[in-house]
């Protein structure tokens, strides 16, 4: 779950790294009241889960209450690549005599975290990356042992970082670290890291990814998925937990087990059709799960048909029938079902079927040949 910039700064503030003070607003109104309490100047950002909203008009300092009115209007309601932002924050502004980039994740194949330390922050690090490789000064970091202040102190000498940030920049990247292991984060970035005309190190921005594995371990969270903006099909699919990831296509799928839903989009795919969605029902194919999976699937506009591709192992074919036939019932389909059913008692599985079969309701002895037929649906 990807944090917006002004949570990302309340979890930095919890371990302790510096952040200008800042609070958010919805309303022209909230930003100006926001802006006279903290005092001019101030920058007005849009919070949106998208990176480079300088560059799309979504952070504009301020000097007066004129200002913040006028970029807060403006920049409340903007569309920055495709999100439209609802809300926007406002801070203290800072003056800045270098812009620095810094942050940790994961190393997965080999099982270490990754710091990542720049002295050319403010741009994207991709950006950095592909020009001036050099640039990036990386530290794989042993999960057990973790990141020590003398090592980050030779990291930040080794980044080229001004000698008068070194110490503060240090300290501050031991604090990062805690915040992305005690925190649970996938990704923890400062990009910029800021040094002011006064010598003092803050975080200009925040970018946090948080480990949904680790949620049972923190309630708090919630707040953050409060405000979470989900696809509405796959908050429905949370909800019935199902694991589900909704795409672009038009071809619903179901299918047992994630390795078999991988293939069905594969050979989706393959025959010239795109798949609308993931969806591993998992080893219980009984009929409630039939029924939630379809019921989702069907609530996708977009759907023009629904490929279901069960092998059976444990899960018997014949249940699965059952539950396809019942869920029927419970729910009202619009789009045609193509069926490939084998495994486990396929034979007596397809028989409970064959009774049912109509020309929106088909079903293919192969998964190739199921995909052919769920695409032709759709053209
Ligand atoms: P992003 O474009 O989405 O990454 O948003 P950032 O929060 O990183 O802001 C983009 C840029 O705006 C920064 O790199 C700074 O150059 C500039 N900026 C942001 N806050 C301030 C500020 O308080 N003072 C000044 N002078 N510039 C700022
Ligand atoms: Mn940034």
């Amino acid at each position: 779950m990807d944090l917006f910039e002004y949570q990302g700064k309340q979890y930095f503030s919890r371990y302790g790294i510096a952040v200008s003070p800042g609070d958010v607003a919805d309303t022209v109104e909230e930003a100006i009241a926001v802006a006279e309490r903290i005092g001019y100047p101030v920058v007005v950002k849009a919070q949106v889960k998208v990176g480079g909203r300088g560059k799309a008009g979504g952070v504009k300092l301020a000097d007066n209450i004129d200002e913040v009115r006028l970029h807060a209007g403006n920049i409340l309601g903007l569309d920055i690549k495709g999100h439209i932002v609802r809300r926007i924050w406002i801070e203290r502004s800072s003056d800045i005599s270098k812009e620095y980039y810094a942050s940790f994740t994961l190393d997965r194949p080999n099982k270490t975290h990754l710091g990542m330390l720049s002295a050319q922050g403010g741009v994207e690090i991709e950006v950095v990356a592909e020009e001036n490789p050099d640039a990036i000064a990386f530290l794989s970091i042993d999960p057990v042992r973790g990141l020590d202040i003398e090592t980050s102190r030779r990291w930040v000498a080794e980044a080229n970082l001004d000698e008068v940030a070194r110490e503060q920049a240090a300290q501050i990247l031991v604090k990062l670290y805690e915040c992305y292991t005690q925190g649970d984060c996938d990704l923890a970035e400062i990009n910029p890291l800021i040094l002011t005309p006064d010598n003092k190190v803050h975080a200009l921005d925040a970018k946090v990814t948080l480990d949904e594995n680790a949620s049972y371990r923190h309630p708090e969270w919630e707040e953050y998925r409060a405000t979470e903006t989900e696809d509405p099909r796959e908050k429905m699919a949370k909800e019935k937990g199902l694991n589900y990831i909704g795409l672009d296509g038009d071809v619903g799928i179901i299918a047992n087990g994630a390795g078999l839903a991988m293939s069905t989009l594969d050979v989706v795919n393959q025959v010239g059709g795109s798949a609308a969605n993931f969806l591993d029902i998992g080893g219980g194919a009984n009929a409630d799960v039939m029924a939630s999976a379809l019921e989702v699937i069907n609530s996708d506009p977009k759907v023009k048909v629904i490929f279901v591709n069960i092998f059976g192992g444990i899960t018997r074919v014949d249940d699965v029938a059952n539950g396809v036939l019942e869920a029927l019932k419970r729910v009202k389909i619009d789009a045609p079902i193509v069926l490939r059913l084998d495994g486990t008692n396929a034979v007596e599985g397809r028989s409970i079927l064959a009774p049912h079969l109509n020309s929106k309701l088909v079903m293919e002895p192969t998964m190739l040949d199921a995909a052919r037929s769920a695409v032709a649906f759709t053209k």
